[in-house]
């Protein structure tokens, strides 16, 4: 897995996040298992309500480019410990297997700080609408 490229890469992107409300800059990367990666930063609005997250960018570019099978998940700000919010963590539970990896990561001058969860430990009580087809 190309976990210190996605690290790279998360930190990188930092720069782009649109977060001039609340200061807290989040960028995601999403790892497929052919190896690709997608890339998502937090996008704030004046109206608060239409702010998207970085984990949901990511994913939303990764599935409107054909893909479905996805490796870990890296979160980094130098702001916060980001853990993801309740709206992402289900749109995850649409497309993330129980073992997808979770990277959070807080870095920055005065240290670093990061929690490896699966995805069924991070979210174990999932609302589930999936109708069984024989
Ligand atoms: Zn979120």
């Amino acid at each position: 897995m190309k976990l210190n490229e996605a690290i790279n890469l998360a930190k990188q992107v930092i720069k782009f996040s649109y977060s001039p409300y609340s200061k807290i800059r989040v960028s995601a990367v999403l790892i497929t298992k052919d190896g690709k990666m997608y890339h998502g930063v937090n996008i704030e609005n004046a109206s608060y309500g239409l702010t998207i997250c970085a984990e949901r960018v990511a994913i939303f570019k990764a599935i409107s480019e054909g893909k479905r099978d996805f490796l870990a998940m890296i979160i980094y700000s130098p702001d916060v410990l980001p853990f993801p919010c309740g709206a992402c963590r289900q749109v995850m539970a649409e497309f993330f297997s129980p073992d997808t990896k979770i990277i959070i990561i807080r870095e920055n001058r005065e240290g670093k700080e990061k929690v490896i969860l699966k995805f069924d430990d991070l979210f174990p009580s999932k609302y589930s609408f999936k109708i069984k087809r024989n």
